[in-house]
């Protein structure tokens, strides 16, 4: 299937100059559209305290109505009214900002981060899954991968078969409740979209240089912190190894966004 590498949301924290990205991914398959996470969306430069609460201050998103999913796609010649299934790593604001903007589309999660996201338990779950972000009754579609299900070594992942073959929901829990990582079938090689498993390629790329504010912002928000440090483990095993048939991008560095785009492996 084609694969589109959209930044649907430019963030800039106070730490981060050159800014990051809602990166979010655009799958023409034969049975229409689909989007891995979806940024955020036209709602959200006039509700921006309900529908991203206090963390706005700190993110600080651009609220550019260009960015949304929904006016790339038009951008692109393609109609958003075909989109059908969107894929969340999960429900932070800047993931599901862009979900309302297609109400009549499958929103597709993890079991764990829907219920989360529907009754958070604590008062950082309160804060970050926000009311505003439900109030159009989205159609979710929860799914529980098979720990016994694995895809290129990592436990917990399942193929979403309804949506199209080629796409696979993998757990990856830390940084939320019910986070996962979303791997893509493009073709010529595989993309995994680790969402918010880690923020900076300098966390996995074995050089160890990542900015600092970053890391605490990190820490922070994670919702198991040892899990959190454990996908780090993994995922710099995964870079280490170079597969070539396989682009690991996350969802807010802008340089892996940019090397998906010029089709290039990270080096
Ligand atoms: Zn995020």
């Amino acid at each position: 299937m084609r694969v589109h590498h959209l930044n649907c949301a430019t963030l800039r924290p106070p730490a981060m100059p050159d800014g990051l990205v809602c990166h979010v991914l655009l799958l023409e398959t034969a049975s229409g559209l689909v989007l891995v996470d979806s940024g955020l969306g036209l709602r959200d430069p006039a509700e921006r305290a309900r529908r991203f609460g206090p963390a706005r201050f700190f993110v600080r998103p651009a609220y550019d109505p260009e960015e949304s999913a929904f006016r790339q796609i038009t951008r692109l010649g393609l109609d958003p009214q075909d989109v059908r299934h969107i894929v969340l790593t999960h429900f932070d604001a800047d993931h599901t900002g862009g979900i309302a903007d297609f109400p009549w589309a499958q929103i597709h999660l993890t079991a764990a981060e829907s219920f989360a996201a529907r009754h958070p338990q604590t008062l950082q779950e309160k804060g970050r899954y926000l009311p505003a972000q439900l109030e159009h009754n989205p159609l979710l579609v929860e799914h529980t991968p098979a720990q016994s299900e694995s895809w290129r070594g990592f436990p917990g992942a399942k193929e979403l078969t309804d949506i199209a073959p080629g796409i696979v929901l993998i757990n990856l829990p830390g940084h939320s409740r019910g986070h996962a990582a979303v791997a893509v079938d493009a073709g010529e090689r595989w993309v995994l979209h680790a969402g918010d498993s880690f923020y900076h390629h300098g966390q996995v790329d074995g050089a160890g240089k990542a900015p600092k504010a970053l890391l605490a912002m990190e820490r922070l928000i994670a919702y198991d912190w040892a899990k959190v440090r454990a996908n780090h483990d993994r995922l710099t095993q995964l870079w280490a190894a170079a597969e070539p048939d396989l682009l690991l991008v996350n969802a807010h560095d802008p340089h892996l966004l940019d090397l998906a785009r010029r089709g290039r492996a990270p080096s």
